[in-house]
C-alpha cells in the first residue's frame, strides 16, 4: 500500500508522526510519500518573506508576518506526545512568537526521524482517481530539478491548509486609490506602516492582529471597518471601529454612515478560500470555513470518495492537537482498525455535525463543541489522552483576558493540559517586546534586562 500526503505543515506532519508512532510500536506501515511545495516543513509557521510567487513560480503559501506571536494560548495547541516542557527543557510563557512555535513543531518531527518521507520543493499539480484500479495518480513538479513525476497511490491525504488563498473583495474607487492596498496574506512587516493612517477591512483574527502589530510598531492611526458588528474591544485611543466601507476616492475612504477618513493604506483582512487547484470536481472539498466542514465524515473522510482524506479543514480553535487527533484516526482507518459506515451514514454524520454547530450559541460553546470533537477522535485511537477540558479552560481564560485588555492579553499565562505546568510570565510585556526571535524569547528576565 502507498499513501500520499499533500503538505508538510502541522497537519501533514501530524500524519507522518502518526504512522511513525505506529511503526515505533512494531506495526507494519505502508509506504508514505509526502509532497511539500516549500523547501522546508512547518507550513505557515515557516516564515516566507516573499509575496506573490515563490522561487518556483508557485503562489506563495505563507501568510504569516514578522513579529507574529501566537494569538491564542500555546496550552490550547500543545502536542500530547511532545510537550513544550520536553522540547524547551523548561516552562515557557503562553504566547510564543512564530519562530518559537516553528522550533517546537520541528523538534517533534525531527525526533520522529521521517524527513526522508518528504519530497520538498515539490508541488502537487494534479490528483485523479481511477475507479477501475482504485488508485489515485498524483502528478507533481519538483521545482529544484524542474521535472514532473506521476505516481500511483492507494490513499491521498490532503493537508494543504486553507489560509493561503485570499478572498479579495472590490470596493468602488480601489483602482484609483492613491496608496497601497494589500490582503493580509501579503502583509509581512508592520514597520512598513509606521507613522501611517491605516484602514483595515474585516473583524477576523487577522484584522485584530494585523492592526495590533501596526499599532505596536508605530502606525499613526488604525480604522477598522466592519460589515456586521464591531469587534468591541477596549482599543487604544488612535484606533477606531467604523461601519462598512462604501468607496474610496483618492486617499479618502467613505463609510456607510457617511463619515470619511483619509488613509495611506488599506489592508484587506477579508479571509481565505478553501482552494485546491490540484483537484478536480469529483475530489475537491467545497466547504465554508466552519467547525463542521461539509462532506467530511468524522471531519476527515471525503464522502465523495472515502479513500481520500482531508486534515485541518475546519475553522480552528484547537489546532495542532486536533490535527493529531485527526491524523491518528485517519491512520487507523487506513490500517483497517476503524471501519467506515455506508454512504448514507457518513452523510448523516457531517450533516448532523453541522446541525449541532448551527445550534451553538456563542464562542464559549463553540470551543466546547470543538473540544468534544477532539475528545471523540482521541477516544477511538491510541493518541495519548489529555485533559481537553484543561485546554478549553485556557481558551475561556484567553477570551476573558482579551476582553479585559486587548493589548495586554499576551502577558497572561495558563496551565498546560499535558503536564500541569503553569506558564511563567514573559520577561517583557508584549507591547514592549519588539524582538520576536527565539533567543530573545527564551532569555530569562535577568538576561533580557542586561
Ligand atoms: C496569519 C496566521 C496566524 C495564525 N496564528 C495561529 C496561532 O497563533 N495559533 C494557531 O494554533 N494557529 C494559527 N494559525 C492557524 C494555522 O492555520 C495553523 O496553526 C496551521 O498552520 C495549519 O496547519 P496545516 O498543516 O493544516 O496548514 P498549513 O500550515 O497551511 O500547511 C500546509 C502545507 O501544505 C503545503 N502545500 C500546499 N499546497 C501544496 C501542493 N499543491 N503541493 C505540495 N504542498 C502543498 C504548503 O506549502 C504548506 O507547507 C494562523 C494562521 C494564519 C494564516
Amino acid at each position: 500500500m502507498r499513501i500520499c500526503v499533500i503538505g508538510a505543515g502541522p497537519s501533514g506532519l501530524a500524519q507522518l508522526r502518526a504512522f511513525q508512532a505506529a511503526r515505533e510500536k512494531g506495526d507494519e506501515i505502508p509506504e508514505i510519500v509526502c509532497y511539500e511545495k516549500q523547501p522546508d516543513w512547518g507550513g505557515l509557521w515557516r516564515y516566507d518573506w516573499r509575496t506573490g510567487v515563490d522561487e518556483y513560480a508557485n503562489p506563495v503559501h505563507g501568510s504569516m508576518y514578522r513579529y507574529l506571536w501566537t494569538n491564542g494560548p500555546k496550552e490550547g495547541l500543545e502536542f500530547a506526545d511532545y510537550t513544550f516542557d520536553e522540547h524547551f527543557g523548561k516552562a515557557i510563557a503562553s504566547y510564543p512568537p512564530r519562530a518559537v512555535l516553528f522550533d517546537y513543531i520541528e523538534g517533534r518531527i525531527k525526533k520522529a526521524g521521517v524527513r526522508d518521507w518528504i519530497r520538498f520543493s515539490t508541488v502537487v499539480r494534479d490528483v485523479s482517481f481511477d475507479g477501475a484500479s482504485g488508485l489515485f495518480t498524483v502528478i507533481a513538479r519538483n521545482g529544484e530539478t524542474d521535472t514532473e513525476s506521476a505516481e500511483d497511490f492507494d490513499h491521498v491525504i490532503v493537508a494543504s491548509g486553507h489560509f493561503s488563498f485570499p478572498n479579495v473583495p472590490y470596493y468602488p474607487g480601489f483602482e484609483g486609490f492613491n496608496g497601497r492596498i494589500l490582503h493580509a496574506h501579503d502583509f509581512r512587516d508592520a514597520r512598513e506602516f509606521e507613522g501611517r493612517d491605516l484602514l483595515i477591512l474585516g473583524t477576523s483574527y487577522s484584522a485584530e492582529d494585523v492592526g495590533s502589530q501596526c499599532w505596536k510598531y508605530g502606525a499613526k492611526s488604525i480604522t477598522v471597518a466592519h460589515r456586521t458588528a464591531p469587534m468591541g474591544y477596549d482599543w487604544p485611543q488612535n484606533w477606531a471601529e467604523v461601519p462598512a466601507l462604501e468607496k474610496v476616492d483618492g486617499k479618502t475612504a467613505t463609510f456607510r454612515d457617511g463619515t470619511t477618513k483619509k488613509v495611506d493604506a488599506i489592508i484587506l483582512c477579508t479571509g481565505y478560500k478553501h482552494h485546491f487547484p490540484f483537484l478536480g470536481d469529483d475530489l475537491r472539498l467545497k466547504t465554508a470555513n466552519r467547525l463542521a466542514a461539509s462532506d467530511l465524515y468524522k471531519g476527515v473522510v471525503y464522502t465523495g470518495n472515502p479513500r481520500l482524506f482531508y486534515l485541518g479543514m475546519q475553522d480552528q480553535w484547537f489546532t495542532f492537537n486536533m490535527f493529531d487527533a485527526q491524523a491518528w484516526w485517519v491512520r487507523d482507518c487506513i490500517l483497517g482498525r476503524i471501519s467506515l459506515p455506508d454512504a448514507a451514514d457518513m452523510a448523516d454524520d457531517w450533516t448532523q455535525r453541522q446541525t449541532d454547530e448551527d445550534a451553538v450559541a456563542d464562542d464559549h460553546d463553540a470551543i466546547v463543541y470543538q473540544g468534544d470533537y477532539v475528545k471523540e477522535l482521541i477516544a477511538e485511537t491510541d493518541y495519548p489522552s489529555f485533559n481537553v477540558d484543561g485546554a478549553t479552560e485556557a481558551f475561556f481564560e484567553w477570551k476573558k483576558h482579551k476582553k479585559k485588555a486587548i493589548m495586554a492579553f499576551r502577558d497572561n499565562g495558563y496551565v498546560s493540559p499535558m503536564t500541569g505546568t503553569m506558564a511563567p510570565p514573559h520577561h517583557t510585556p508584549w507591547r514592549h517586546a519588539l524582538d520576536d526571535s527565539l533567543d530573545a524569547y527564551l532569555q530569562t528576565g535577568s538576561e533580557a534586562a542586561e
